[in-house]
């Protein structure tokens, strides 16, 4: 029984067919481009010029390929706001509120909204489930999600904090429990998601607690291109200063900040680190800077979990960079971590393991897509 996983985003369409049961994937593509006229089609790592650069357009030629016919089709979506607490079988009402959502997610719920209304079309008769982002974070109390601005704020624009990479954090909770052979709901654990976007959320008993991403995905950590947490008030002076709109600046936060705006160079942990090792300033003081800020994030998530029984590192940057992982680990001896260099150098991508030579932190890929797989079968098979 495969589900048909799809993560459609403004300019690109990510899909995979996917066997929840073991992981195996029959098939996995990439559509890029979409909505200009290089848009292509990349199927098992072969590209096809797309003849219609729509969504809809890149579903058709894809499933024209036929072959295959899916059980159920999950969809990544971005924002559930506080309505959705759990993947959700895709009816009238379900797409109603994801359009709802979309004040809060205004460049992602609109795109995820466009991969369903393609698919409901092409598959009329395929159950449809959507997971969505935020709702891993949906547990979190009211001390961890509510900013300290006018009640009215909360109450008439759903000002709060939502969290994002739901998906990732639970995904790599469960494993690291499989892997600590302990109950995931006897543990207390900070997960650390670092892929372009980055987040970081403390795992209580497997229950999200406490994340670092807010209102929307620029709060928190530094990340490829987002600044993570500023001081608000730095948006009234550029306004002052400069005469641009909080808009034009927002979008400076979202697309020219983060590493990229600390290095001058790249938004990519691997040239920043290749740059650092050729002595770039900029690379380099983007690399610390992005550890600090982590690593105290990383302390602050510990104090809704009283002790933390281990630390887990995943997405592009926590699977594949030694160097970050050893320079956050060496700001966190306060939580009792210490890198072990030989199994930090060891873990990766390809193995997950313990990094550390006392406290508890490990390496654990995330899979993302397995489990919005697994939560559609679920659904479905309901
Ligand atoms: P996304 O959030 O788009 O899914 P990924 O999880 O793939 O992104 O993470 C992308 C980040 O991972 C980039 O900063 C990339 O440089 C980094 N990365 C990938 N491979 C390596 C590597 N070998 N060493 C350091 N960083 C890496």
């Amino acid at each position: 029984m495969d589900i048909l996983v799809l993560n459609a985003g403004s300019s690109s369409l990510k899909y995979a067919l996917i066997d929840p049961q073991t992981g195996h994937r029959r098939l996995i593509g990439l559509a890029e481009r979409l909505g200009t006229p290089d848009a292509s089609l990349v199927v098992d790592g072969q590209a096809f010029p797309l003849a219609d650069g729509t969504v809809e357009g890149a579903l058709s030629q894809l499933f024209a390929t036929g072959g295959f016919s899916p059980a159920g089709i999950g969809h990544r979506v971005v924002h559930g706001g506080d309505r959705f607490t759990g993947a959700a079988l895709i009816d009238d009402g379900v797409l109603t509120a994801i359009s709802d959502c979309a004040r809060l997610a205004p460049l992602h719920n609109p795109a995820n909204l466009a991969g369903i209304t393609a698919t409901l079309r092409l598959f009329p008769t395929v159950p449809q489930v959507a997971v969505f982002d935020t709702a891993f974070h949906q547990t979190m109390p009211a001390v961890a999600y509510r900013y300290a601005v006018p009640e009215s704020w909360y109450h008439e624009h759903g000002v709060r904090r939502y969290g994002f990479h739901g998906t990732s954090h639970r995904f790599v909770a469960q494993r690291a429990a499989e892997l600590l052979q302990r109950p995931l709901s006897d543990l207390r654990l900070v997960t650390a998601h670092l892929g372009n976007g980055c987040s970081a959320c403390a795992v209580r008993d497997g229950l999200s607690v406490d994340t670092t991403m807010g209102l929307t995905p620029l709060e928190g950590l530094v990340m490829g291109t987002r600044s993570g947490d500023i001081d608000p008030g730095i948006i009234a002076h550029l306004m002052q200063a400069t005469g641009r709109s909080a808009v034009d600046l927002t979008a400076d936060l979202n697309r020219r900040s983060g590493l990229l705006g600390l290095s001058g160079l790249s938004n990519d942990m691997r040239t920043l680190g290749n740059a650092a090792g050729e002595g770039h300033q900029g690379a380099l003081l983007a690399i610390e800077v992005f550890c600090y800020r982590l690593a105290k994030a990383i302390a602050a998530l510990a104090v809704p979990l009283g002790r933390l029984d281990a630390l887990v590192f995943t997405g592009g940057i926590g699977e594949h960079s030694v160097q970050v992982r050893a320079k956050t680990l060496a700001h966190l001896g306060i939580l009792g971590l210490h890198e072990n260099p030989a199994t930090n150098a060891a873990h990766g991508r390809a193995s997950s393991g313990r990094i550390t030579s006392s406290g508890t932190a490990l390496v654990v890929p995330t899979d993302e897509e397995l489990l919005i797989a697994r939560d559609t079968a679920a659904l479905i098979n309901h």
